[in-house]
C-alpha cells in the first residue's frame, strides 16, 4: 500500500475541500516541519503532524499538546496526510469525513531524537510550542504524548483540584462606594468550571462533579480551545419573562443521566453566568485583586448561547440595588475592588444585599396533608444545625408545586426514622402527626422575618439545595 492510500480512501476528491495530491506516491523529501491543527469536528481535537519521508505522520490529540509534564495526553495515531495538508485551513463540508472547521494552531520545525514504530522523540520549535516531547504507543492506534521538559514557563502551575467557591456575607450596602464593585445576585446554583484542552468539568459548591447535568456548557470548552481556565459563576435557568427561576432550575439540579440531561437542556436550558476567573494558562489568579481578575475575565470575551459574562456596576450601590429590583432579581453582591479570592471562605470582602429574605434549612420531619393535599405532604418541619441536634425554626406549608411534593415525599420516606432529630423538642402542637426523618435534606425558604423566639415568619418553600450539605447551613441574620 502506498503511504497516502488510506488518506485517499477516506475522502471523495470531488467533495472535500482538503488537499488531494495528484501523485500516488509522495517524493521522499527530507523536510522537518511540524503542524498542529485545531479541528472542530464532531469532537474537538488537535491534529499533531510531523513531516517524515514526504508525508505528515499524524495523531489526533483530543486535549491538545500538553503543557504540563505531569499530564500525558492521549494521541490517536491516524493515517498519514499529504505534505500539502500542513498549510490547510478551512471548513470540511457537512457529511464528509472529519466535517468541521480546521485552523492552524501552531507550526514550525522539529528535530528527531528517536523514531521507531512505537516511540517518537522530538524537539519542537514552534510559535506556541517549544521543547522535547515523546509519543509512545500504548496499544493499537492509541499512543500518548508526553512533555519531557519542564513546563513551557518556569512558573507554570496546573489548576488546583481543591478550589471551593468564595462566599459572601449577608449585609447591607457599603457606604464607601468608591471601593466597591456591584454585581447582580443570580438565583441559581454556584459552579466552578474548569477548562483544559477544550474539555470542561463542572463542580458544585460542595465539590460534586455535575458536568453531566449541563451538556449545553460543553461548547464553552470548545470556544476556549487550549486556553486553560478555572471560572466561577452561577448556573441559572430563566423563566418566560427572562427572570432567573430557581424553581425551573430544580429539575436540572437532580439529573444524573446523560440522556435526560440532554432532553432537559433542550426544554429548560440553563445559562452559566460567569463572574470570576481564578486560573488562566498556568497561572493562579487567586492572589490578584478583584479588579485585575475581572479585567482578565472580560478579556476572554466569553459569550455564547449558554454562557455570559454579566457586566459589573462600579461605584453606585444604590443604583445597582434599584436595577436588581426593577429586573426582579434576588439582590446584588458588593465586591471590594482590592480583595483577593479566598477559596471556601465566607468573606466580608463580598457582601450580598438581598431584595428578598431567604434562608437555607434542614428538613427534620413532615406532617401529612389534609383536604386537597391528602396523601402527600402538608408541611415540612425545619431546623438549623445546633449544638445538640436540629434547632427547630418552624414549618413551611406553601410554595410547593405538585411535582415538588411528589419528589419530596419519595425522598422523605427513604429518610424515615422513629425519633425526632430536633433538640430541644419541637413544640407539641407542631409535633402532633409529625413523621421524623434523618436530617439530610437541605432546602431553601423565603420568609418575612425572624420572630423573637427564633422562628421563620411566613416561610415559603423555594426548593431543594442538593449543592449544599446540612453542616454548611447557618442562620443568616
Ligand atoms: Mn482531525
Amino acid at each position: 500500500m502506498a503511504p497516502l492510500d488510506e488518506y485517499r480512501r477516506k475522502r471523495d476528491p470531488k467533495r472535500t475541500s482538503e488537499p488531494m495530491p495528484r501523485r500516488r506516491s509522495p517524493r521522499r523529501k527530507k523536510g522537518n516541519s511540524f503542524v498542529v491543527q485545531e479541528h472542530h469536528a464532531s469532537a474537538l481535537h488537535w491534529d499533531f503532524r510531523l513531516e517524515r519521508d514526504g508525508v505528515l505522520v499524524s495523531w489526533a490529540v483530543p486535549k491538545g499538546v500538553p503543557d504540563d509534564p505531569k499530564r500525558n495526553h492521549l494521541a490517536v495515531h491516524v493515517e498519514d496526510h499529504p505534505l500539502e495538508y500542513g498549510t490547510f485551513e478551512g471548513d470540511i463540508g457537512h457529511g464528509e469525513y472529519g466535517a468541521g472547521q480546521v485552523t492552524i494552531w501552531d507550526h514550525g520545525t522539529y528535530e528527531t531524537e528517536k523514531w521507531t514504530d512505537r516511540e517518537v522523540k522530538v524537539v519542537l520549535h514552534g510559535e506556541r510550542t517549544e521543547g522535547r516531547f515523546v509519543l509512545f504507543q500504548t496499544g493499537g492506534k492509541n499512543w500518548m504524548i508526553h512533555r519531557m521538559d519542564a513546563p513551557s514557563r518556569e512558573d507554570w502551575q496546573p489548576i488546583p483540584d481543591d478550589v471551593r467557591p468564595m462566599l459572601a456575607t449577608l449585609g447591607s450596602l457599603p457606604n464607601d462606594d468608591e471601593h466597591w464593585a456591584y454585581e447582580m445576585k443570580w438565583d441559581g446554583v454556584r459552579a466552578l468550571v474548569r477548562v483544559e484542552g477544550g474539555r470542561i468539568t463542572i463542580k458544585s459548591r460542595n465539590d460534586i462533579d455535575v458536568t453531566v447535568s449541563y451538556p449545553e456548557l460543553r461548547a464553552l470548552g470548545e470556544q476556549l480551545g487550549t486556553t486553560q481556565v478555572l471560572l466561577d459563576g452561577e448556573i441559572v435557568s430563566f423563566d418566560d419573562e427572562g427572570r432567573p427561576s430557581f424553581r425551573r432550575l430544580q429539575q436540572r439540579m437532580h439529573v444524573a443521566s446523560a440522556a435526560s440531561a440532554r432532553r432537559l437542556a433542550d426544554s429548560d436550558p440553563a445559562v452559566y453566568l460567569i463572574f470570576d476567573l481564578l486560573h488562566l494558562d498556568g497561572r493562579s489568579l487567586l492572589g490578584l485583586p478583584y479588579t485585575q481578575r475581572r479585567e482578565l475575565l472580560d478579556g476572554l470575551e466569553l459569550a455564547g448561547a449558554s454562557w455570559q459574562t454579566p457586566p459589573v456596576f462600579e461605584g453606585n450601590g444604590t443604583q445597582a440595588v434599584r436595577a436588581s429590583q426593577q429586573q426582579g432579581l434576588e439582590g446584588v453582591v458588593a465586591k471590594r475592588l482590592t480583595s483577593r479570592y479566598r477559596p471556601g471562605r465566607r468573606s466580608p470582602d463580598w457582601v450580598k444585599v438581598k431584595n428578598i429574605r431567604a434562608q437555607e434549612v434542614v428538613v427534620g420531619g413532615w406532617s401529612p396533608g389534609k383536604g386537597r393535599r391528602e396523601g402527600t405532604i402538608g408541611s415540612l418541619l425545619l431546623g438549623l444545625p445546633g449544638e445538640r441536634g436540629l434547632d427547630y425554626v418552624g414549618q413551611v406549608g406553601t410554595g410547593f408545586t405538585d411535582d415538588m411534593l411528589a419528589d419530596l415525599l419519595t425522598r422523605l420516606k427513604r429518610l424515615a426514622r422513629k425519633t425526632s432529630p430536633f433538640d430541644p423538642d419541637v413544640p407539641r402542637a407542631d409535633a402532633r402527626d409529625a413523621q421524623w426523618v434523618s436530617p439530610r435534606l437541605v432546602g431553601e425558604v423565603a420568609f418575612g422575618e425572624w420572630t423573637s423566639d427564633g422562628r421563620l415568619r411566613h416561610p415559603a418553600w423555594r426548593g431543594l439545595r442538593p449543592d449544599k450539605s446540612p453542616s454548611e447551613v447557618v442562620r443568616e441574620s
